[in-house]
């Protein structure tokens, strides 16, 4: 126990001590005071019975006295203080027997009283009864004595009552003077310790006021602590309520949060079957895949290879099953370095799906490489693309060197350039053997990757020069047209082979791997053979490559036949020419002789001819001059053909030979019926003016030769730099398809028996030949039985378009 609370539990101890003496001195004043009161009582009570006593014998005298008026007067009136005095008595006589209660001799006393007031008042009525009925005796005298009798004994009762009620009360005033004595003593007593003890307590309150006021200062000072930090609480308290908000916020966040991460979770879940099961699958596609597929982790480590890529592991010496979980460059160091690897980098890098195509020479197979990278893992697709490849090669081969073949018609170029184009794609070598015309076999074409060995190999070729007579080989191909493909050469066959040690040495150091032989055939004949060898890009030929060989040897072979075959067609073209040349200027001359003797014959230098002869000698010059027209027409054409027609130009004017072509053309114009107009302008022009003519008469003869009636228009109209001359004819007409076709030379339309004209089918070739020889051209715009218009077009000035 604390000493604090010892102290209380004294000071309590001593406050109960004055309260008890307090208390006692109280609780005796207040013995005395009831004892004062039960005296004071007491004496009120004696004063009562004295008082009723009293009270009853006087009013027994009242009714006495009553009866009797009553009794003498018979007036009712004097009846009423009989009556009140009778009540007044019985009430007294009660309050009597009330106080009398306590004390037998008076008891006893005061029933006999009340006997006797009894007894009294029945004389007394019985005189009043005898008064009312008038009865004589109403005031007998006996009954009078009787009645005073009893009155006289009643006076004497209360007398005695009345002394022995005085006795009492002396006795009891004095018991109550006693009483109040003592009391006063009491209270005295009790008011100077209640004094004392006031004092006592006054000090002890002023102490414990001290105690207090020092207790309140502290407990002020306490408050105040209390208050500083109840506000602080407060502070705290709206701090808190504030993080309390926050945290509500906070805890309602987590709970969205909660929901959401359990949605989430729920959705991961089924998201992670998905995916194991997509895995399943994935694994499932991948297997039976026919491309290599691999997953190497970031550490380059193998994870997964589908049985494609086991297959190509194996091919590459490399044991797939011992692979998985190793790093990629142990197995293969090759690779290090190589493109896979930097393509590998770079799709990590860049987290783009990276594809490139490569030739792998360990495989000697073209692959496409797709790389995917992955989080924490990289996807290699490899697809084996050699066939597609090798068919892309080959059409690329093909398709140029059929660019090549057709380029020129000196075909042994094209040879050398076709056999350059198999090394840069099929071949590490190539040669061509011809047959020549003498039925002899020569290597016209070597062909190396490296130039440097190609002088090395004709070198090698003299050396040692290849036997064409032998049962294999360029000569047997030749001989047979059958293709030799020697897919993989061995080094026994390479000793077979050999001439002597040198040659197995040379042959051996060439590292020839693979070859091919085929026949280069056109139009059934064997021209010569086509060799391709592959060395050091270790590449082994197959049928495919039989193949592609074959198309390319065809297309050389044809080449070369279609260029002989222009060589001996422009030999046979230049003899044409030269013969037509010579044939006509051989018909020209005596063509000339027969025009000028019909001249002479004409004119009758030999005598005068009678008119049928005259007849006959102008349609021997028609017919004379017709042939030197065609002889004229044909020779034109040779020149043309062969280059050889001079030019010979001059500042001429149009109009006057468009106005002489048209004087020539009339007679043949009337003679069929048929009108022409001119709508000329005129224009200088620096041409050949017998050239501008001969393609007018060429033209105007056409018209006049496909028309039968109407007129022929001759326009002219001159621009900035040329002249266009129109010939409109109101003919027969040309068909679209015959458009195309009536400048070839010796080209007719098909003509209808009943309407055959005349022509060698060159006068159309001609003239275009003719206008552009002077810068122009020829054009035509025709329709079937609309007629035609034929238009030349010249340049006018020196130099332009010539
Ligand atoms: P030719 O007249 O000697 O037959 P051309 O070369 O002059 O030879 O004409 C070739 C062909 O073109 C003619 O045979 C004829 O069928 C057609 N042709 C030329 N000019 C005309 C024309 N004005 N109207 C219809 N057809 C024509």
């Amino acid at each position: 126990m604390s000493p604090k609370l010892t102290g209380n539990a004294q000071r309590r101890l001593l406050a109960l001590v004055p309260a008890v003496l307090v208390l006692l001195v109280g609780a005796l004043a207040f013995d005395q005071a009831r004892n004062v009161v039960a005296d004071v009582q007491e004496v009120g009570r004696s004063h009562g019975i004295i008082e009723g006593s009293d009270a009853v014998r006087a009013r027994a005298v009242d009714a006495e006295t009553g009866q009797r008026a009553f009794l003498l007067t018979g007036n009712e009136a004097f009846l009423e203080p009989y009556v009140g005095a009778r009540a007044d008595i019985d009430r007294s006589l009660d309050s009597l027997r009330r106080l009398t209660q306590a004390e037998p001799a008076q008891l006893a006393r005061l029933t006999t009283i009340e006997r006797l007031v009894s007894e009294r008042f029945a004389l007394l009525d019985t005189g009043i009864v005898l008064r009312r009925r008038g009865a004589a005796d109403a005031a007998s005298e006996s009954r009078l004595m009787a009645g005073k009798n009893k009155m006289d004994q009643l006076r004497s009762l209360i007398g005695d009552l009345h002394a022995q009620e005085q006795d009492l009360l002396a006795q009891r005033r004095l018991a109550e003077q006693r009483s109040v004595r003592n009391a006063s003593v009491a209270v005295g007593v009790a008011a100077i310790i209640a004094l004392i003890l006031s004092a006592l307590v006054n000090l002890a309150f002023s102490r414990a006021l001290t105690d207090r006021d020092t207790a309140n200062l502290a407990l002020r000072r306490v408050n105040e602590d209390l208050e500083h930090q109840s506000n602080q609480l407060a502070e705290q308290a709206v701090e808190m309520e504030s993080q309390a908000a926050e945290l509500e916020a906070t805890a309602e966040d987590l709970r969205t949060t909660n929901d959401e991460l359990s949605r989430t979770t729920s959705a991961a879940e089924k998201a992670r079957d998905f995916a194991e099961d997509a895995r399943h699958r994935l694994e499932r596609v991948l297997d039976n895949l026919p491309d290599a597929a691999s997953v190497f982790d970031s550490e380059w480590r193998w994870t997964y290879a589908n049985p494609s890529a086991a297959r190509t592991l194996l091919t590459l010496g490399v044991d797939p099953s011992e692979a998985i979980g190793q790093v990629l460059w142990d197995r293969l160091p090759a690779l290090r370095g190589s493109r896979f690897e930097k393509e590998t980098l770079r799709a990590v890098r860049e987290s783009t799906v990276v594809e490139y195509e490569e030739y792998v020479r360990a495989l000697d197979a073209w692959a496409e490489t797709s790389i995917v990278p992955l989080p924490g893992a990289v996807m290699v697709f490899s697809r084996d693309i050699t066939r597609r490849k090798r068919e892309q090669q080959g059409a690329q081969l093909l398709g140029d060197a059929s660019r090549v073949l057709a380029s020129t018609l000196d075909y042994e170029k094209t040879l050398e350039a076709v056999a350059r184009l198999a090394v840069g794609g099929v071949a590490d070598w190539c040669a061509v053997d011809l047959t020549d015309s003498e039925g002899k076999v020569r290597q016209v074409v070597v062909s190396h990757r490296d130039e440097a060995k190609i002088k090395w190999a004709k070198e090698l070729n003299k050396r040692y020069p290849p036997n064409y007579t032998g049962p294999t080989g360029v000569g047997h191909v030749i001989r047979t047209g059958q293709t030799e493909l020697y897919a993989d050469i061995s080094d026994a066959m390479l000793v077979a082979a050999a001439r002597d040690a040198d040659h197995l040495a040379i042959m051996r150091e060439l590292q020839i791997k693979s070859a091919l032989i085929v026949p280069m055939i056109a139009r059934g004949r064997t021209l010569g053979a086509l060799t391709l060898i592959s060395s050091g890009s270790g590449r082994r030929y197959d049928e495919a490559d039989q193949a592609l060989a074959m198309e390319l040897a065809t297309r050389a072979a044809i080449a070369i036949d279609n260029a002989q075959l222009y060589r001996s067609a422009l030999a046979a073209s230049d003899s044409k020419s030269a013969f037509l040349a010579t044939m006509s200027h051989e018909l020209r001359t005596p063509l000339n002789a027969i025009i000028g003797y019909q001249s002479l014959l004409a004119e009758g230098i030999d005598g005068r001819l009678n008119e049928p002869q005259l007849v006959q000698l102008t349609r021997i010059r028609a017919s004379a001059d017709h042939l030197l027209g065609l002889i004229d027409e044909v020779l034109t054409f040779s020149r043309l053909d062969v280059g050889k027609e001079v030019v010979r130009r001059d500042e001429v004017r149009l109009e006057p030979i468009i106005a002489e072509a048209l004087t020539m053309v009339t007679p043949l114009a009337e003679s069929k019926g048929l009108k022409l107009r001119a709508e000329t302008v005129d224009a200088s022009l620096f041409t050949d003016d017998g050239k501008v003519r001969q393609i007018l008469l060429n033209l105007l003869s056409n018209a006049i030769k496909f028309s039968d009636d109407g007129e022929i228009v001759v326009r002219s109209s001159v621009d900035r730099d040329s002249v266009a001359i129109s010939i409109i004819d109101p003919g027969i007409g040309i068909s679209v398809e015959n458009i195309a076709r009536i400048f070839d030379p010796f080209w007719q339309v098909e003509q209808r028996s009943t309407r055959k004209v005349g022509g060698t089918g060159l006068g159309l070739s001609v003239s275009r030949s003719l206008a552009r020889l002077l810068g122009g051209d020829v054009s035509v715009e025709s329709a079937i039985d609309h007629g035609s218009t034929f238009t030349v077009t010249l340049p006018i000035r020196r130099g332009v378009n010539t």
